[in-house]
């Protein structure tokens, strides 16, 4: 089928193939037990296309065919392998709008995000990985005047991946770059409500690298992502999703003692403090963009700040200024390069995140805005939620659990030893937000909140430099930064003696 788009992009087209078959050895390959998934676009709620539904014999194959060429990717020099990973940026650039266009209709966010955030990032990925490894240099260390000791980095191998459906391209991306960089294969199942796009870019960029490097698999969790994460042929295995599903990739590669790396669920606090009302206009507003980010990407992102701490003292006027922002996110046609607000992933994440809005009402949150689904009148079909605002306490299950859905619910608090029990009792530790006009409190605020990230007078910004990763049940790991090659890579240490005498 074929996506026309409005406005500003007009002329833009994307054409989906009827059928999509796995993508292994640079090539399409047909799942070996000839079934296939219907995939539906949840900005209008049809099907428009299908994927294979890939079994374990499909993932072993992808395997074989990323180990026949794992020795001859591992030992690229590595100026060669940077040259690739500039090239892929550079095709990801010049398809952008087809790949944003194409994202848009997979997961139902605006194609205003896709086109400003999701590819832009994705191709910065691809960069800053090609520009790090050339950076690199060895470590030798000279333990006596006739030993050295040598630090060697070498690739895993075959390394394999599972994604999520909620950057389905950029974290394909995330997790390509670094592996890729470090001169692994990679087998990656991308999710199975979201697996067009990474399909697309795996075709677009495959006369760029030697085939079997990237083989793209897909199918459902327990039948295609279980055999990759249980299987002895995987050196590695690196997954994003949710929590409990980390624990069971925990357990799957225990079986064969592989590294794993997890980037998992979130609740994440975003703290308001009294001073950034004292703040210029310019500062407020930010801040008050700052509360609205809990709607971006539909509120389907791990680190979504899903729970805002305010300050007391200005809890009043906060919240007025706050709901009048909140009301001015546009929602309605993802395809239309001005709305800010899209269509929820998938049937079964828009049923979830309804029945939390009955959680919260029966447990007596108050409802300030939002609340219930959305009508979009260009495609009545498709799985749209007004952006909903809860006050209530953080024992409520609104406030513990994972919605992943524009839903923010919002508390109290009065100094900062309350603002820290409440910002640290729930099992995660992904990201938090503070927002305060005092560097003092920022340091020593942001140092005792239990979270891999913390954004201070901002949030939402993914750099490629920049660690990113989970505290306590949010993850193992970390991604994006340099950091990450050490994830993807073992190290070899040569001791060397010139020393003629016996040891
Ligand atoms: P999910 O855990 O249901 O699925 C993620 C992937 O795992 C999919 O590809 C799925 O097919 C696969 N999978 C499911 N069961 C499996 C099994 N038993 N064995 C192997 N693979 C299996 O997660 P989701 O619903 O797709 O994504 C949403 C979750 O991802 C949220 O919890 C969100 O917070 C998290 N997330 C985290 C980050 C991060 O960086 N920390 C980023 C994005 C999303």
């Amino acid at each position: 089928m074929s996506v026309f788009v409005k406005p500003n992009l007009a002329g833009s087209l994307i054409r989906f193939k009827s059928r999509y078959d796995n993508f292994i050895g640079g090539e399409w390959v047909a799942p070996l037990n000839g079934q296939y998934f219907d995939v539906v676009s949840p900005v209008d709620g049809q099907v428009y296309t299908q994927v294979a539904r890939s079994q374990k014999e499909d993932i072993e194959l992808a395997l074989t065919k990323a180990h026949e060429v794992r020795e001859a990717w591992g030992s690229r020099p590595v100026a060669e392998r940077s040259n690739c990973l500039l090239k892929i940026a550079d095709r990801l650039e010049a398809n952008m709008e087809q790949l944003a266009l194409a994202e848009t209709w997979g997961n139902g966010k605006p194609v205003r995000e896709t086109l400003a955030a999701d590819l832009p990032l994705a191709v910065d990925h691809f960069r800053y990985f090609a520009g790090v490894i050339r950076g690199e240099e060895g470590g030798i260390s000279e333990l006596d005047a006739k030993t050295l000791s040598i630090q060697m980095k070498e690739p895993i191998g075959v390394v394999g991946q599972i994604i999520p459906w909620n950057f389905p391209l950029l974290m394909a991306a995330w997790k390509i770059a670094p592996a890729l960089a470090a001169g692994n294969c990679v087998v990656l199942k991308p999710a199975e409500q979201t697996p067009v796009t990474v399909l697309i870019f795996a075709e677009m960029i495959a006369d760029l690298l030697p085939a079997g490097v990237l083989n793209i698999v897909n199918g459902f969790g327990l039948e295609a992502g279980q055999p990759l994460a249980t299987s002895p042929r995987v050196g590695k295995i690196a997954f994003t999703g949710e929590t409990n599903t980390g624990r069971l990739i925990m357990q799957y590669a225990s079986e064969n003692i592989k590294p794993v790396t997890l980037e998992l669920g979130g609740k994440s606090p975003n703290i308001f403090t009294e001073s950034v009302l004292r703040a210029n206009d310019a500062f407020l507003d930010k801040v008050l963009e700052g509360f609205a980010m809990f709607a971006l990407n539909q509120g389907e992102v791990c680190t979504c700040p899903s729970r805002a701490l305010i300050q007391a003292s200005i809890y009043d006027e906060f919240m007025e200024r706050a709901l009048e922002r909140v009301k001015k996110i546009k929602l309605g046609d993802p395809l239309d390069p001005t709305t800010m607000m899209g269509a929820q992933a998938s049937r079964e994440q828009y049923e979830k995140i309804l029945s939390y809005l009955d959680i919260g009402k029966a447990e007596s949150a108050a409802c300030l805005t939002g609340g219930k689904p959305y009508t979009n009148e260009y495609y009545p079909d498709g799985f749209y939620v007004e952006p909903t605002v809860f006050e209530g306490s953080n024992k409520m299950r609104i406030f513990q659990e994972e919605i992943f859905g524009p839903v923010v619910s919002v508390t109290k608090f009065e100094d900062e030893q309350e603002l820290l029990e409440i910002a640290n009792n729930t099992p995660y530790g992904l990201g938090a937000g503070l927002w305060t006009r005092d560097m003092h409190q920022a340091y020593e605020v942001a140092r005792k909140v239990e979270a891999g990230r913390v954004w201070v007078n901002c949030y939402h910004l993914y750099p490629a430099h920049a660690a990113f990763g989970g505290y306590k049940q949010s993850g193992i790991g970390r991604e994006s930064h340099k950091m990450m090659l050490e994830h993807y890579r073992q190290t070899k240490n040569m001791l060397v003696s010139y020393d003629q005498n016996p040891m």
